[in-house]
């Protein structure tokens, strides 16, 4: 380790964060990104005595929201004051977080070595990527600018807030009636803009038509505002639809490529909706020592599900450090020359009267 330790105060964030060069070059594990996934990894794992470096390049997905809905007991806390107080608790149990972007691993004898942009190595006996996805939007003009705030795609993130108003939504796939149908239990106001989707089946006009859910035709060319936020869709025949959100529906990118050199690929998602990095319900990839959790396996995630799914990952991977660190300490005991059998008669008394403790049986 070199150098002392810089505590910066990170504006976004205002935690205590470690520069590359401070951190200690081999952990146990390695999280990558340090969203709400990874920092949920890296608090369970630090409480089980690991050490943890996590990396995180600063750009997690809900960002662009006033605030973080539906988690128990922080709902509506803005994003980045949940990862301010996650942060600390990391750092409180001795996690270490670098801000950095991930630009490979691959695999060294018994390590991982990960290289970062700003040229940090680190080594790794496990590694946890919690890269998240990236929401590939549709190209409307003046669409970005206000995704997260009046363009949405997720009616449990941001349903409530618009409730009873005006909403779109901009068809671009098949889910477009889908997300029309959930968006109305929220507001009686629905529109489904036709756009570049292609016609409704039978089915959902009829389904449409049902719940009071306008359609319209032709192709959404622009998007106007009022005070900064959205008020109507411009349509190619120059006619405008007052609304005040637009429900889209993203492409879901899952940002696998940081471990593509030890063979981990985001492929198709089967329900079409973007790619994913494929895991079991431990966030196992296959590739022996990866896990992943949070949105770059799971595309539907939240923010609680996220947390949950790197609490999970970091159990899993804890009992894999344990298995390993057993199996290094019986094929050292069994190596040892002056190795005796272990015999609980001829154990010493254990200090407090109670039973042998054969963690203490002989000299590894
Ligand atoms: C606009 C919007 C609003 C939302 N609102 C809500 C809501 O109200 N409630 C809710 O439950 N969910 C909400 N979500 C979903 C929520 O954003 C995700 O569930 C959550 O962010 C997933 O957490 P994560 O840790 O998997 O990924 P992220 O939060 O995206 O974190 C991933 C982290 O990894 C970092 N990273 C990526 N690549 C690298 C690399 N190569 N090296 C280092 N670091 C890297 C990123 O910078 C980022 O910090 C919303 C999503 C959007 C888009």
């Amino acid at each position: 380790m070199t150098g002392g330790l810089h505590i910066t105060a990170d504006a976004a964030t205002a935690t205590a964060t470690a520069t590359a060069a401070d951190a200690d070059a081999d952990v146990d594990v390695v999280v990558v990104g340090g969203g709400a996934a990874g920092l949920s990894a890296a608090l369970t794992l630090t409480r089980a005595r690991r050490s943890v470096l996590v990396i995180d390049s600063g750009e997690p997905r809900n960002a662009p929201a006033s605030g973080v809905h539906g988690y128990l007991s922080r709902d509506g806390l803005p994003p980045g004051e949940l990862l301010r107080a996650g942060r600390e608790e990391v750092t409180g149990y001795g996690g270490r977080i670098v801000t950095d972007l991930v630009t490979g691993a691959r695999r060294d004898g018994e390590r991982f070595v990960v290289d970062t942009a700003a040229g940090g190595r680190f080594t790794a006996r496990r590694l946890l990527v919690t890269t998240g996805l990236v929401d590939r939007l549709p190209d409307v003009p003046g669409l970005r600018e206000l995704w997260g705030r009046d363009v949405l795609h997720c009616p449990y993130c941001h349903g409530w807030e618009v409730r009873d108003a005006p909403i779109g939504v901009l068809a671009t796939g098949p889910w477009a009636a889908h997300q029309a149908l959930l968006f109305r239990q929220w507001s009686p106001d629905v529109t489904v803009f036709l756009h570049t989707a292609g016609d409704l089946t039978d089915e959902q006009w009829e389904q449409l038509a049902a719940r009071g859910i306008a359609v319209v035709d032709g192709e959404v060319v622009g998007l106007d505002t009022d005070g900064g936020g959205l008020s109507g869709v411009r349509l190619a025949s120059g006619a405008r639809v007052p609304v005040r959100a637009l429900a889209v529906a993203p492409r879901f990118e899952a940002r696998g490529e940081v471990a593509a050199e030890l063979g981990l690929t985001s492929v198709d998602h089967p329900m079409g909706m973007g790619s994913h990095v494929e895991s079991d319900a431990s966030g196992f990839t296959g590739v022996a020592g990866v896990w992943v959790a949070g949105n770059v396996t799971d595309l539907m995630a939240g923010v609680a599900v996220s947390a949950a799914s790197g609490m999970q990952a970091a159990i899993a991977i804890n009992a894999d450090l344990m298995a390993a660190d057993t199996a290094e300490a019986v094929a050292r005991r069994a190596a040892a020359p002056a190795r005796v059998p272990f015999d609980p008669a001829a154990e010493p008394p254990p200090a407090n009267g109670s039973s042998v403790n054969a963690g203490t049986a002989s000299a590894p």
